[in-house]
C-alpha cells in the first residue's frame, strides 16, 4: 500500500458538540462535574517547587546525571506543569481569566520557554476549530509533514525537535495576531526567571529545566501522546482519542482527551468520573493503553506520518473570537429562555459567520 501524502478529509462537523449534547441529555448528573479546581494551583507549586529542588540538585552533579535527571523526573515535571498549564487555559483553576493566568505564570517558570501565552491562544482555536487547516495549531502543517516523511528517523527527529516545528506553525495562521499584551509579559517574566535559576544555581540548572522541556515534549514516550490525541492509527472517522493507562496518574489524566473535548469546562482531577458516568459513549470508542507501545507503533509504522490527521474546511458557524465550550453550550440551550444570558445567546447569532 502506498503511503497517504495528503490529510484524510472530514465534510462532517467536529465530533464533540453532538456527542456532549447526547451524554449530557442521557447524563444530567455530569452537570456537576463542571467548574474549576483550585487545588490545581496547589499541585502547580508543588511540582514547581519539585522541578526547583532537582534543578539546584542537579547544578553541582555531573552531565550524565543532568541528562538521566532531566529524561526521568525532570521530563515528568514539566509534562505535568504544561497539562497545569492546559488548566489555567480553560479557566479550570479559578473562575476568573486574571488569576489563572497568573498560576499559569507560576507553572511556566521552569518550563524554560514562555509557553502560557502563546499556547493559550492557539490550544482554544484547536477546540474551536478542530481540524481547520488555517486554524488548528495541533495540525502539522503541510510542508512539515513533507519534509519529516514516513521515515522512522524523519519522525524521530520530527519529535525531537517539536517545540520547534510547533513555534513555526502560526505562520500559517494569517487570521490570528502572533505577539500580543499577553505574550510579552510571558516573555519577560519567562527571561527573569531564567537569568535568575543561571545566576543563583548555576548553568547546569538551567540546562537541567531546557532539556527536560524537550523531553517531555518530544522523543520520549510521553511524546506519544501528541500521537494519541487526534493522529488516525486505523481505519474509521474516529479524530479523537484518550489513553487510559497508567500514566494518567503522573499526567494529571491528560489521556482522556476525549472526555476533555467534550466536557472542555470539567478539570483534569474529574475527568474519569465522566467516562464512569457515560461508559457506553466512551467504550465504543478506539483508545490507547500504553504510550510506550504507540510511541514505537507511530516510529515504525511507514503508513502513519504527519498527515495521519483529519482535516476539514467547515468551520461550523463558529466566530474567530468564540470560546467554544460545548458543554456550557449545551446546558444554555437546555435553559428556559428568559433565563438565558443575552451574551451567550447573542453569540450563537453573532458568531455566525
Ligand atoms: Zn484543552
Ligand atoms: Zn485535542
Amino acid at each position: 500500500m502506498t503511503a497517504a501524502a495528503d490529510f484524510k478529509h472530514s465534510s462532517a462537523p467536529e465530533p464533540h458538540r453532538s456527542r456532549t449534547k447526547q451524554i449530557l441529555r442521557a447524563h444530567p448528573e455530569i452537570r456537576s462535574l463542571i467548574g474549576p479546581s483550585q487545588s490545581t494551583f496547589w499541585w502547580t507549586l508543588v511540582v514547581v517547587a519539585l522541578q526547583g529542588v532537582v534543578a539546584w540538585f542537579a547544578a553541582t552533579s555531573s552531565w550524565w546525571v543532568v541528562f538521566l535527571l532531566s529524561y526521568t523526573i525532570g521530563a515528568f515535571a514539566n509534562h505535568g506543569l504544561f497539562v497545569l498549564i492546559h488548566e489555567c487555559t480553560h479557566r479550570l483553576v479559578f473562575k476568573r481569566k486574571a488569576p489563572n493566568f497568573i498560576t499559569g505564570l507560576i507553572a511556566n517558570m521552569p518550563l524554560f520557554f514562555p509557553s502560557i501565552a502563546p499556547f493559550q491562544k492557539y490550544h482554544l482555536k484547536h477546540h474551536a476549530f478542530q481540524g481547520v487547516y488555517e486554524l488548528d495549531a495541533d495540525v502539522p502543517s503541510l510542508w512539515e509533514a513533507k519534509l519529516i516523511g514516513h521515515s522512522a528517523f524523519g519522525k524521530a527527529l520530527w519529535l525531537l525537535f517539536y517545540p520547534f516545528f510547533q513555534a513555526l506553525r502560526p505562520m500559517r495562521m494569517k487570521e490570528v495576531q502572533v505577539m500580543q499584551g499577553l505574550e510579552v509579559i510571558n516573555l519577560l517574566v519567562q527571561i527573569a526567571v531564567n537569568v535568575a535559576v543561571y545566576y543563583l544555581l548555576g548553568p547546569k540548572a538551567l540546562a537541567y529545566l531546557a532539556m527536560s522541556f524537550f523531553f517531555s515534549i518530544g522523543l520520549h514516550p510521553l511524546g506519544a501522546r501528541w500521537i494519541q490525541r487526534h493522529y488516525l492509527t486505523g481505519e474509521g472517522e474516529q479524530e479523537t482519542f484518550s489513553y487510559y493507562g497508567f500514566l494518567n496518574a503522573v499526567t494529571f489524566n491528560v489521556g482522556y482527551h476525549n472526555e476533555h473535548h467534550d466536557f472542555p469546562s470539567v478539570p483534569w482531577n474529574r475527568l474519569p468520573k465522566i467516562k464512569a458516568a457515560a461508559p457506553e459513549f466512551y467504550q465504543e470508542l478506539k483508545s490507547y493503553t500504553s504510550w510506550t507501545r504507540l510511541f514505537f507503533q507511530f516510529l515504525f509504522d511507514r503508513e502513519l506520518s504527519l498527515y495521519s490527521r483529519m482535516v476539514r474546511a467547515d468551520r461550523n458557524r463558529v466566530g474567530l473570537s468564540d470560546e467554544v465550550r460545548p458543554d456550557l453550550d449545551a446546558i444554555e440551550a437546555t435553559r428556559p429562555v428568559a433565563m438565558k444570558a443575552p451574551p451567550m445567546a447573542a453569540r450563537e447569532v453573532l458568531g455566525a459567520s
